[in-house]
């Protein structure tokens, strides 16, 4: 979890056991959501050619029971 200070404006991967700035150990901190949790523009295309494939397979297997 990523936190920014509002006191010293540091900015840290995770605060402290106890919450507090890292860096001058003020409790006046925002959390922010990490990076990881925006949308990848690779997430698209990985669902698409899996997508792709599925059909592929399923195209495949109609073929042989027709
Ligand atoms: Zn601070």
């Amino acid at each position: 979890m990523n936190y920014t200070c509002k006191d010293c404006s540091y900015r840290g991967k995770s605060s402290g056991q106890d919450g507090a700035c890292l860096a001058c150990g003020s409790f006046n901190i925002a959390r922010t959501r990490s990076q990881e949790e925006k949308p990848r523009p690779g997430k698209l295309r990985l669902a698409l050619l899996v997508a792709l494939w599925v059909y592929l397979i399923g195209l495949i297997i109609w073929k042989l029971n027709h």
